[in-house]
């Protein structure tokens, strides 16, 4: 019989009333792997439900009994890294390695969690009037939620929950119905730190369940990640809604190439691209898509890139010597393909051509090889959209100026970085770039648990960023204390107040 991945609520395995399933594939085989419950609204009421019924306590928790059960959630992480990198391995496709990486960058946000006695330390100043002080405080939302995407079934989760839990919060995830088993995994993990039961719930499902969560009342926030134009329906609906919003969307990261590269540093400029561009077969919100190649820098950049790019071995995430796995279901991987047939079409130049690729005795598995187009224009689909595979476009310009322009032009404004050796053109360009995370010779600058994460533009709608201080801000209400206790009356006085 085929296991069906359950929702988890109220801290315990629920299997769901809908009726509905969805197939869970296993990428490199192209096999149905599992299937997995797919919520109604009743499932999304049971989950809010056992979220609102446990939050006053979780609320009323001291700030070291929360940092207790993050250390403790910490611990139990780690010690099943290796099961949760194969679980993401086994339904995602990416390659075991790139799968531990995942957990491990999940793993810090924890860790960054476990400070929140001081995250939350508020401000307190003596003495604004004679007599009174003023202080402030963060307190909890209530019920938070978080919609996740595929391709970081552990990572971006980890991103929102532990930060939110931390603040006092209960929360609710709804991840990807595509690699739906390791959020159940975490939550189970969680539960056996010490959590309470409701605090962390995770439901299962699709369209249905989003909206079932964003019609809810008791719902106090969302954070979203995934593609823009889903982004931009959870945060109009959610905040028409009255409830606070962050989505981060899609994205097309410029890597640019300065001509002043050395050969050495042109060697180093293709391997960071090569790496950025197809590391978890570019299924990376943070993945370089395009490399703008400034000035003829293109004409030794290019070769090194698909001399690289060739010798990458693609195949099963399980296989150690894979360096690139399978797309995640064949809807995806047939998309991706036919952005290849329109590059070609359009006239971009192809210098490698993942078409037609798939590795001996997995011939049913979701594959594409890495693809590279040279002499890619603006115009092109290939360059308009996301295409969120293995395709790596190389757009060259004349100059620094028209690189800025072409990047700040772009609907999306997640990532990007510049190769130079030249810091004051690097300076120049982290400034002027309307982007949210800019890499100076690092491709892929995605910011450390303490920092905050997100993008710019299409590529995040709301104003706060996830995890590091931002996502303690988003996750808590300011209060603003004015206190004052009188040795004597003062009498009525029908003034404004003014500070003596
Ligand atoms: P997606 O937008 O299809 O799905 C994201 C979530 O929304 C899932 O939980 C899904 O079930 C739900 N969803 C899908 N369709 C919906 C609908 N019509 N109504 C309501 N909810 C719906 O994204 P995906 O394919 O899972 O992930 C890939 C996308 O995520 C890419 O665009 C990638 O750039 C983006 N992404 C962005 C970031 C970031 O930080 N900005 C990080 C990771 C991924």
């Amino acid at each position: 019989m085929t296991e069906i991945v359950p929702h988890w609520i109220d801290g315990a395995r629920h299997p769901g009333g809908s009726g509905r399933h969805g197939d869970v594939f296993q990428p490199a085989t192209g096999a149905v792997a599992r299937r997995v419950a797919l919520a109604d609204t009743a499932d999304v009421n049971a989950a809010v439900a056992s979220a609102v019924k446990a939050a006053p306590d979780w609320a009323e928790s001291s700030l070291s009994t929360r940092a207790r059960v993050l250390f403790a959630f910490r611990e139990l992480v780690e010690r099943h890294a290796g099961e949760l990198a194969e679980l993401i391995t086994a339904e995602h496709g990416k390659v075991l390695s790139d799968a531990a990486g995942e957990v491990r960058r999940g793993l810090e946000v924890v860790e960054f969690a476990c400070g929140i006695p001081h995250l939350l330390k508020g401000e307190h100043s003596e003495q604004v009037s004679r007599g009174v002080d003023a202080y402030s405080v963060r307190q909890p939302l209530g019920v938070a939620v978080g919609i996740t995407p595929f391709n970081f079934p552990v990572m971006v989760p980890m991103w929102m929950f532990p930060v939110a839990i931390a603040c006092g919060n209960t929360f609710v995830l709804k991840p990807s119905d595509r690699d739906p088993s390791p959020s159940v995994r975490l939550a189970e993990l969680f539960a056996e730190a010490g959590l309470p039961p409701g605090v962390l719930n995770v439901v299962q499902g699709d369209a249905d369940a989003v909206n079932a969560l964003l019609d809810h009342p008791d719902v106090a926030g969302v954070s979203f990640v995934g593609s823009t134009p889903i982004a931009r329906h959870v945060y109009s609906s959610g905040t028409a809604a009255g409830k606070r919003v962050q989505a981060l969307g899609g994205a097309k990261n410029h890597m640019v190439v300065l001509p002043d590269l050395g050969p050495a540093d042109l060697d180093d400029a293709a391997d960071a691209a090569v790496s950025a561009g197809y590391g978890s077969a570019g299924e990376r919100c943070m993945a370089i898509s395009v490399v703008v190649a400034v000035g003829d820098v293109g004409d030794a950049l290019v070769p090194v890139i698909a001399e690289r790019t060739r010798a990458l071995r693609t195949g099963p995430g399980t296989e150690p010597e894979s360096q690139m796995g399978p797309l995640v279901t064949a809807q995806a991987r047939d998309r991706v393909l036919s952005y290849v047939d329109a590059g070609v079409t359009e006239g971009a130049t192809l210098v490698v051509d993942g078409r037609g690729y798939a590795p001996a005795g997995h011939e049913s598995g979701f594959w594409a090889g890495p693809t590279l187009f040279d002499h890619v224009t603006p115009d092109m689909s290939i360059y308009t959209d996301e295409i969120f595979g293995p395709v790596l476009c190389v757009v060259r310009v004349p100059t620094f100026e028209a690189a800025v322009e072409l990047v700040n032009a772009n609907p999306y404004g997640n990532g990007t970085a510049i190769f130079t050796g030249d810091g004051l053109a690097a300076r120049e360009y982290q400034r002027r770039v309307s982007v949210g995370m800019v890499g100076v010779n690092v491709p892929i600058p995605v910011p450390m648990a303490y920092y905050s994460f997100g993008g710019w533009k299409d590529s995040l709608f709301g104003d706060t960023h996830v995890h590091g201080a931002h996502g303690v801000h988003f996750y808590t209400r300011a209060k603003a204390i004015t206190a004052r206790w009188p040795r004597h009356r003062a009498g009525v006085d029908l003034g404004f107040p003014t500070h003596g």
